[in-house]
């Protein structure tokens, strides 16, 4: 299976430019489960550009 990056950027909608994860979605989650946390794409535009990346704030988030 051949890596999908191109799709996914399209789909990707983290603003942190100088991550070298974008678009390798399976490092990207790997990366941030290492520190209990979701990637960019669990969160709406205005709070992923916070870059809390915590579960704690998803929920939050996700509340109100
Ligand atoms: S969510 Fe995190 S790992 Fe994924 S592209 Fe953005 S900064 Fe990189």
């Amino acid at each position: 299976m051949d890596c999908k990056k191109e799709v996914n950027l399209t789909r990707c909608n983290c603003s942190y430019e100088p991550c070298p994860r974008k678009g390798t979605c399976c490092d990207c989650i790997s990366y941030h489960k290492s520190y209990g946390e979701l990637p960019a794409c669990y969160f709406n535009d205005a709070d992923e550009k916070t870059y809390n990346r915590s579960i704690e704030f998803f929920i939050k988030s996700r509340s109100r």
